[in-house]
């Protein structure tokens, strides 16, 4: 329940953090649970994730937002509810049952006129919004080998002091591994390494890595 929580070392800490901050209300906690019933993986951000997606895109004062990979809508409605009624948020999803999870998520968060989801590969898909942009905020939360190509993305089409979040970046336990169990693995841990190196020495962001449950990779853009 806790892993997603920085460290987590202690269970404590983390449940005392939870009850201060109360990261999930009542849209999210219905989001999270109808993703469930309605079949889909496990895999949103875990809640204090989602609150720290709504700071940070608070912060930066984003009004314009990029996500890839949508899922039910968890993370989305963390962020274009952080933008407020002038905001946003673009959004790409592979699986179309998953974008309808999704849409029925943002309308109930009263966020149909903030959010439009693009059904496809993004790679394919993220030329139709690029019309809109420089965009504020780009975050990164779908399929792990495309890590790099999403960056590559960004780096073009953010403003600069723009913000880029990429999710999981800790690559699932395995960034520092030297052997993996599959070649699946292999590509995962390699292509978010490459992400986290574009992301610290490509002259274009500065970065760091939040050290969430996942990892969380935060970048502005400079060049
Ligand atoms: N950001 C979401 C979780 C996303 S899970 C949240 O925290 O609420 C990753 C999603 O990316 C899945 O729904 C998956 O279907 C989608 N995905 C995988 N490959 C994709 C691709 N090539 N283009 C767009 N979406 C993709
Ligand atoms: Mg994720």
């Amino acid at each position: 329940m806790n892993k997603e929580f920085a460290g987590g070392k202690s269970e404590n800490i983390a449940t005392f953090v939870r009850q201060v901050f109360q990261p999930e209300d009542l849209v999210l906690r219905e989001i999270r649970k109808r993703s469930t019933s309605k079949g889909l993986p496990e895999i949103q951000v875990g809640e204090m994730d989602g609150l720290h997606l709504e700071i940070l895109t608070r912060a930066s004062g984003a009004k314009k937002a990029v996500e890839i990979g949508t899922l039910g809508g968890y993370s989305g409605v963390c962020i274009a509810r952080a933008m407020g009624p002038g905001g946003m948020l673009y959004t790409f999803e592979a699986d179309k049952n998953h974008a309808a999870v999704a849409q029925e998520s943002f309308a109930r968060a009263g966020l149909k006129e903030n959010t439009e989801i693009f059904i496809g590969p993004a790679i394919k898909n993220l030329n139709l919004i690029e019309k809109y942009g420089p965009f504020d905020l780009v975050f990164i939360d779908a399929d792990k080998e495309n890590y790099p190509n999403y960056l590559k993305w960004a780096a073009d089409h953010l403003k600069l002091g723009g913000l880029l979040l990429g999710d999981n970046t800790f690559a699932f336990g395995m960034l520092a591994d030297e052997t993996f169990e599959n070649s699946e693995d292999a590509t995962t841990v390699r292509s978010i390494r490459l992400f986290n190196e574009a992301a610290a020495r490509s002259g274009r962001f500065r970065a760091t890595l939040l050290p969430t449950g996942e990892g969380l990779t935060l970048a502005v853009k400079i060049k």
